[in-house]
Order: C-alpha cells, then structure tokens, then sequence
C-alpha cells in the first residue's frame, strides 16, 4: 500500500476518529452495460482497498437503472474482474433494480413533501428553459401541479399509461441555481423497455442522480467515492438525502481523478465499438484495455494492484504512461517466471564437426531469481536459431553472429560460421558451423571471446508453436478513432520453434522467452497439439525505439557476455546498485542496467553532478543514451552528459514536454547542437500560458458544435477528444494539464 496516504484515506480516517461512522462501508457501483476497463481496477482498488484497510466492508453493486444496454454478461465479466483482482464483496452481489420498489417509495414522499413534480414540457422546450451557465433558467407550468395531481400522474406513469417521453419526473429545487444539476433535475422518466432482472415490472425508471444517493444509503455506505465528473452531481445528492431527512448516518460523496493511459482508449462505449466493429476479437482480446483482456494476455492481478498503487489518487485528472503499466508487468514477472528459449524466425545451423547428441542441464532461474528448478536442453549437430541473430555484413556494434564473429549459444558452446548457404534469390537459408568442445558454458577454457549469447533450440526435439506478437492498439498516443489503430498491433507467427521442456514440464504459464520478452500460455486457444503463446510485454520498453534501425542487440545482452547466464555483480558494481535504489530511488531494472555498465553509469553520475534529478536521468541514460552507446563508442558520441541534464532540466522546469524531448535528443544524436538551442530553432517551447492555449481551444469549440452539445447534455467522455484536438494542433506542445483544465472550464 502506499507509504503516504492519499486524500480518502484522510477522510475515512478522519471520520472514524470523530466517531461520525462505526465502520467504513464503501462499494463500487459499476452499470452493467460493457467490460469492466483499467480505470475500473483503479476504482476496485481504491474501494475494495478502503474497506479493507480499515476493516470495514465494500459492496459490489450493478447500477441497473438503463435497461436498454444492459445484461447479464456485463455483471459476470464485473464479478470475474473483482474476484481475480483478488476483492471479496461478501454473500450478495447488490443491485440498484433490487431497490426499484423503495425508490419509488422515497420519490412519492418527495411529492408529497412537494419537493417534485411531474413535467409534461416536450424535451426541447425543457432544454430551453433550462437556461444557461449565464442566464437563470425558467421553470415549467407544470411545476403547480398539486400533491394530488402529482401523485396520481406519477402512479399512472408507473403504471404504464404514457408514452416514452410524455412526463418526467422532476425535483423541485431551483431553476436559478448556479450549479446547472441543481435546476429541478430529473428523477424518473418513462421507458417501456424490458430490464434484465426486473423484467417487464416497470414503465418507469429512476435516473442515476436519484438512484444513486438513495442505494449508498439504503445499503449503509458511509464514503460514496466517484470520480471527478460527477463533482457538480454531489449537490443532488447531499440535496435528496438532506430533503428526504433521512435517519443518520448517511453517506456523503467525495470524488478523485478517473485514470486516463495514453495509446488506451477507455469507455465502455468506445471500447463497445471496437468489439462489434471486428477491430479485436472479444471483449477479452489481450491488446484491449479491459480487465478480460489484461488477463487472457498474462498481466498477473499484483502488477495491475501495483499499477494503481503507484499511480495514486489525486483531485485532478492527468493521463498515465502505459509505459508505466508495462514497467508494472515486467517487474513483476522478472522474479517469477522462468527462461526458455524460442525461437521466432528460425534459421537452421548445422554445425559440422558436432556428432550424436546430448542434454544439456540448465537452470530455469537466473542467479537473482530466488527460485529453483531446472530442465534438460537436447543439443544435436542440427539446431535453429534466430534469423536475426546472424548477419553477413554486419554494422558497427552488431555483437552477435557473423562470419568473422563468434558467438555464444546459451547455456551451450561457443560456435562459429565457416559457410553461409543461400537459395537461388541470395536469401540465406542455412549456416554451417564449427563449434569449440572445450567452450562449454560453466566450464570453458577455450579462451574465446563471444559479445553475445543467442537462443536456439534443437532441430529434432524443438516444438513448433503459434506465438501472438501484440503490440498497443492504438498508434496515437491520444487516440481519436479507428483511423489512429495500430496496423501492426497483432502478428501471428504460426512456426516458432521452442525447446521441448516447455511443452512437456510444463514448469509455468508464463515464461520469459530469453530475449524476447514475457510469454503467456493462451487460457483459451492453448491445447498440446497446438500450444498457444501470447506476448505479454517485451523485456525493455520499445515503443520509443521503434523507428531505429532493428538491428540493435537487445539491451539485455550486451552486458551479459560470458555465457547469457546473469554474471553476479562486482563488489564495486554491486555497491552502485545498493546506492541507485536506496539513495536514488530507482527501479531494480534500471540501477542493475546503469550499475554494471561502466559506460553508462559514469555517464549517469556526471550529468547527475549538474543536475540533481535522479530518476529522470537514468531513465533517459539507460534508454536513450544506452541505445545510442550500442551502436557507438561513449568517445564518438555527439551530445555530451551536461547537454543531456540540461535537456532533463528543462522537461523537469515544464519548459518541454516528454514527448518533445524525445524530439530533441533525436536530434542531439545528429547535430550534438545543445537542447535549449534545438527547442528554441525549432520553437518546440511547451506553451502553458492559458493566454496562448484558450484561443486555440475556442477555434475547436467553434469547430465542433456537435460535440461540444454532446458534451453539455452530459457525454462528458468528449473531454478527451478536445483535448487531444488542442494537443495535436500544438504538435504536441501544449502543456497536457493546462489544456486538460482550460477546456474542461470552457465546455461547462
Ligand atoms: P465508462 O466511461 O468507461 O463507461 P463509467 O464511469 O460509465 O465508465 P461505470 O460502470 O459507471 O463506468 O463506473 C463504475 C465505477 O468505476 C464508477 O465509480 C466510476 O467512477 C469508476 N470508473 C470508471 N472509469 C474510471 C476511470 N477511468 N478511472 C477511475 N475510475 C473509473
Ligand atoms: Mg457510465
């Protein structure tokens, strides 16, 4: 759990100590219209989390109000996603439609107390009454309509009498208010529609802001907690609960930041979209944000929780890294799960003076994995391995196979190429090879120096397997629509080729594939004869790679030159590592790349004596800078350690965003220029004076009147599509939190 506790914490502790509440009861309220999201996991966790924290209970309750889009299989996939983030909501699952018959018990004392009313304006003209943010509204004919008038109108409406539309339900409160809500707001409308519980019983159904109040205090919530956009909704419901005078303890709302993730869209309907559009193959495909999805690709419940926990509860919104999710993943599966090797894209390797065959015994742990278990690796005169891990005429700083160049396979020899065989078109299509019988890994004395150890597999006993590449589902960061999807965000690769032990041991689920990344046994599609792997992240983040040449070696190898096995640190490097993660707070990854790479960490220890920000340092010096030294020498590079603290100085100081100073450190890598002078050529400044920001959003407002009425009848998910529309005619050089707010104020 977090160390320093957030603002609800504060509360419900502040609450329990004034002895308002015996116990804390929070719930989460879900409607049963589409899969339940990351943003969703975020609410779990902060609800589930409460309760238990403070021994108190969390009820899971479907907010069944709509029964035009709800169903049954929304509440299970609900049910699954609390139970497998590792929540108990007690015996009963709770329902708003349970308390259809009380609600409408709390709405007739309402008119009889005259505090609502039946309305019988047609929509439009109610709109028009409404008023707006500037001008008070006026209130209908209707509202003088007597107790007895209401009463017997409004049983009729329940009865079935009336057409969709025809009344309403309304509170009277005040069509003068200055929070908009609180202008007689609707508390029932007519609906002939079948709901999947309550059947054909009801004509009428409440809305969610009478509904709401009314269920958190029916079931004895004490902290109803919802997310920001329901802030100006909070007078309705300290306003039905206080009218009603209902007896104490009563429930009050408090409202956090919902949880935004950029390439990720995330709304049920969005999301909805996508499934009944084709674009991904369920509710469940592992490229969606859902918890279904997460699940079938093989993120574990920890690295979600954790996930949340990291993120925090704030008061207002902001947009997570995926990144930051996949970072999750990856460290927790780096002390798990073991390593085997796959081979994706085989090429065949004979290697020539090799005669019979044997096992080799190899560990499924590395040395900094607590965990023991080992496996048999068959190794013959005939193996595969990576296509791309051989190169004819390789670049500067390709560490692994060629034909000058030996290399290691893992836990195996050292072998050489003696001759390439290509087909008739020049492609290659098979290695010979010599191999060094006094190479043997864990006891080698042949004095042969290799930069690399590379997977294989045996070609007799490998097993051919399906692998499921996933990459994000969207290319933009802030995605608008099925323009911006990723075309490349699934590939399927029918013939990998993978060591026996996996297939047959069985020793996990999930696994590394040594160089490839993290790996899931598909829960769905996997059986013996056709085993099924899903990718579930790679072993670094690649996504800001991805338009560098491919060849690089993957940054895991390079340090790692004996034999592939993880090499036990230094006494020196070791005591760098404890200093990176006591003193400076960094991940394990991150200190254990800088602390065994002389390179890199003297690198990062001097741009560290200019510029006191640790974390962002070595974030940019183990992925930028360390890329670049793979291809280079640290003497060839252009930019120096102070340029690069300068260009954290100013992401740090909100001079540039993120994303542009990834923009500019490409561009530092060409021309060496110092950051400040490329961000000033090329104007790349973030611009976060609202003065420069609003004329830009009102020329999307005006643009886009359709929207933005969506948005004031209340799609208040529209908020993202302005902003991304701000961002993008910034060229991303708007600050992402002042537009955030500024179009938020604009659209109220
Ligand atoms: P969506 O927009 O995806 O349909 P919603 O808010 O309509 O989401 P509900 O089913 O009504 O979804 O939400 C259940 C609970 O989850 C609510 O308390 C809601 O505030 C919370 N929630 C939904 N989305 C997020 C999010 N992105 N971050 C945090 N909490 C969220
Ligand atoms: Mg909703």
């Amino acid at each position: 759990m977090n160390q320093s506790k957030d603002f609800l914490r504060t509360i419900v502790e502040e609450d329990l100590k004034s002895g308002k509440y015996k116990e804390v009861v929070t719930r989460f309220p879900p409607e049963p219209n589409g899969f339940p999201h990351i943003g969703h996991a975020k609410s779990i966790a902060i609800n589930f989390g409460i309760a238990r924290d403070y021994k108190g209970h969390c009820n899971l309750r479907m907010d069944d109000t709509n029964p035009t889009t709800e169903d049954t299989q929304y509440v299970e996939a609900l049910k699954d996603a609390v139970k497998w983030l590792g929540f108990d909501w007690g015996d009963d699952v709770y329902f708003t439609s349970d308390y259809f018959f009380q609600l409408y018990d709390y709405a007739v004392q309402l008119i009889k107390m005259d505090k609502a009313y039946v309305d019988s304006l047609d929509e439009e003209t109610m709109r028009e009454y409404r008023g707006t943010v500037t001008e008070a509204g006026r209130r209908s004919k209707y509202a003088q309509r007597s107790v007895e008038e209401n009463l017997d109108l409004f049983d009729r409406m329940k009865n079935g009498e009336f057409k969709d539309g025809e009344h309403v339900l309304r509170a009277k409160i005040d069509m003068s208010a200055a929070n908009m809500k609180m202008r007689d707001p609707l508390l029932y409308r007519i609906r002939h529609a079948h709901h999947f519980r309550a059947g054909d019983e009801w004509s009428i159904y409440p809305m969610y802001d009478f509904a709401h109040c009314l269920s958190d205090y029916i079931e004895g919530v004490t902290h109803s907690i919802c997310t920001l956009e329901f802030e100006n909704n909070r007078d309705i419901y300290n306003w039905v609960l206080d009218t009603l005078e209902l007896k104490p303890p009563r429930p009050y709302q408090h409202e956090f930041a919902r949880l935004g993730i950029n390439y990720t869209v995330m709304s049920k309907r969005k999301l909805l979209e996508l499934v009944e559009d084709g674009q991904v193959s369920g509710w469940d495909d592992p490229r969606l944000p859902t918890i279904a999805g997460y699940k079938r690709r093989g993120y574990t419940p920890e690295s979600i929780l954790t996930f949340c926990d990291q993120i925090g509860i704030a008061k207002a919104n902001s947009m997570v890294d995926v990144a930051q999710l996949e970072f999750c993943i990856r460290d927790d599966l780096n002390t798990k799960v073991p390593r085997v090797m796959c081979v994706l894209d085989p090429l065949k390797v004979t290697i020539e003076n090799y005669e019979g065959s044997e096992e080799i015994d190899a560990s499924y742990y590395p040395d900094d994995v607590p965990k023991d278990g080992s496996r048999k690796l068959p190794f013959s005169r005939e193996i595969y391995i990576e296509r791309d891990d051989f190169m004819e005429n390789p670049p500067k700083g390709y560490f692994r196979l060629t034909p000058e160049q030996p290399v290691r396979l893992k836990h195996g020899f050292i072998i050489s190429c003696k001759e390439v065989i290509k087909d008739a078109n020049g492609n290659i299509t098979e290695i010979k090879a010599e191999y060094y019988p006094d190479s043997r890994s864990g006891s080698d004395s042949s004095g042969i120096k290799v930069k690399s150890a590379i997977q294989w597999v045996s070609a007799k006993e490998a097993k051919t397997v399906e692998v499921r590449l996933y990459d994000r589902l969207f290319s933009a960061e802030i995605p608008e629509g099925v323009d911006d999807l990723n075309p490349d965000s699934l590939k399927i690769i029918k013939d990998a080729l993978i060591e026996p032990a996996v297939i047959t041991d069985k020793p996990d689920e999930r696994f590394q594939f040594e160089r490839q990344g993290y790996f899931y046994a598909d829960p769905v599609d996997y059986s013996d004869e056709n085993p099924v792997f899903n990718k579930i992240v790679g072993l670094k983040d690649s996504w800001s790679k991805k338009t560098k040449v491919k060849d690089t070696p993957k940054p895991k190898a390079k340090k790692v030159q004996v034999d592939g096995e993880v090499v036990p640190m230094s006494e020196a490097e070791q005591a760098l590592f404890d200093k990176y993660t006591a003193e400076f707070g960094l991940n394990s990854e991150v200190a254990n790349t800088l602390a065994r790479d002389e390179q890199l960490s003297s690198f990062y220890e001097e741009s560290l004596s200019l510029l006191d920000s640790p974390v962002s340092l070595a974030n940019i010096v183990t992925n930028e800078v360390a890329r670049e030294l793979k291809q280079i020498e640290a003497s060839e590079l252009k930019f120096s350690a102070k340029q690069i603290a300068q260009l954290v100085q100013m992401v740090d100081d909100t001079t540039i965003s993120n994303k542009i100073a990834k923009q500019v450190f490409e561009e530092m890598v060409r021309s060496g220029e110092d950051p400040a002078k490329i961000v000033e050529a090329k104007g790349l400044v973030q611009i976060s004076d609202p003065a420069k920001i609003s004329p830009i959003i009102d020329e999307i407002i005006t643009k886009n009147p359709d929207n933005v009425a969506k948005f004031r009848a209340g799609n208040t998910k529209l908020l993202s599509f302005f902003v991304g529309q701000v961002l993008k005619a910034t060229g991303g050089k708007a600050n992402p939190k002042v537009v955030n707010e500024l179009v938020a104020e604009k659209l109220k």
